[in-house]
């Protein structure tokens, strides 16, 4: 974890970059890392995947949500996803992020949403509704809504993030819960998280072996990492394991070639699909992860149908890593 991870995860929270990023209107990933700026373009995406024997589960952008009107608008976009899902026919379900549905503006107004997204997604189909986990503190209050809600919905599942140290006292108590498995994406403090990468494979590991040995729900291994992906497939064939309980799940965009040979190979894949204007702390929390993904903005800056906003977001953000670069090298 070098200061390039750290400057990157820094910039994502950077609501005047945020904001700018907005004002742009910069979809600057549409053809790459975000699958449509609106229901049908997504929904057309979703299709093609699903073409390729793929699902998807899909996250409406959004960040830095303060207000309750910003908060509703929000949950009815996600409301209207959820039916347009049921509607097209697609194999897709969806995630959603506590804080762009009131988390930060008052617990109990963010339960009751979640509530509704959940009843939503339950009359359309049964659909499943994951809440994604984001930095420590919003993800305890993440787990202190699921333990209100999963006596009550089935469709409702979490992230576990491995670099967290709770994350194996969760794992055993979250049996019966579909559980997404990451290493986890934040800059979290020493006292709660793993900080090296080895520590934090390591435990990814561990986790993935704990949770694939005793759960009774669906879980989704999340990662890029080609290394963990071969070590879990050969996991899965010597404990000869359930493969309809188990799914890989990569991000829309990354590793193309490799998501459809897994899923060519047997094993249920699912790609996390985000739609929407509001891309920037998505974007560079994908950089801090792993800056050579700035190539996936260099490339498109010279294609012919790339706009001239996008090739100004992409200018930004190539700006963004070269001050991280250099930073770095100091
Ligand atoms: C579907 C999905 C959902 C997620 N949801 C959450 C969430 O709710 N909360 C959260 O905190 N985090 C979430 N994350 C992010 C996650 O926590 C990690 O930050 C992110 O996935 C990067 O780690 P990694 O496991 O992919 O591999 P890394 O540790 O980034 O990479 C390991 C190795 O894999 C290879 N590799 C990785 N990416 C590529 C690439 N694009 N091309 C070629 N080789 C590559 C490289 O060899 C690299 O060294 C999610 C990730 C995914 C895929």
């Amino acid at each position: 974890m070098g200061l390039t991870r750290d400057f990157f995860i820094m910039l994502s929270e950077n609501q005047t970059l945020n904001a700018a990023a907005k004002k742009y209107g910069l979809t600057l990933g549409a053809n790459k890392v975000v699958a449509g700026v609106d229901i049908p373009s997504t929904i057309e995406a979703i299709k093609e995947l699903n073409r390729k024997g793929i699902t998807a589960t899909v996250d409406n952008l959004g960040e830095f949500v303060f207000s309750k009107e910003e908060a509703t608008k929000a949950k009815e976009e996600i409301i209207a996803m959820i039916k347009a899902i049921d509607n097209a026919g697609v194999k897709a379900h969806m995630s959603i992020k506590l804080t762009q549905i009131g988390l930060d503006v008052d617990k109990e107004f963010c339960y009751e949403n979640v509530r509704e997204i959940l009843m939503a997604a339950y009359q359309h189909g049964n659909m499943h509704i994951n809440m994604d986990t984001e930095d420590y503190n919003h993800t305890v209050q993440t787990f202190e809504i699921l333990d209100r809600l999963k006596g009550e919905f089935k469709n409702v599942g979490t992230v576990i993030q491995a670099y967290l140290f709770r994350a194996t006292d969760e794992i055993e108590k979250y049996k019966d819960v579909r559980l997404r498995l990451v290493k986890g994406a934040y800059k979290e403090s020493p006292e709660v998280a793993y900080q090296t990468k080895e520590d934090i494979d390591e435990n990814y590991i561990k986790l993935i072996e704990q949770r694939l040995l005793s759960a009774k729900a669906m879980t989704s291994i999340a990662t890029h990492d080609h290394n963990i992906i071969n070590h879990v497939k050969k996991f899965i064939n010597q404990h000869n394991l359930n493969k309809d309980l188990i799914e890989f799940q990569m991000l829309y965009g990354f590793r193309t070639e490799l998501q459809e040979e897994i899923a060519k190979q047997g094993y249920q894949f699912c790609v996390y699909v985000p739609f929407g204007q509001d891309w920037y702390g998505y974007f560079v929390r994908r950089l801090a992860e792993r800056p050579q993904n700035l190539q996936l903005v260099t490339k498109s800056i010279f294609t012919p149908q790339v706009n001239k906003n996008i090739a100004i977001g992409a200018g930004a953000v190539a700006a963004i890593s070269a001050i991280a670069l250099l930073a770095k090298r100091k």
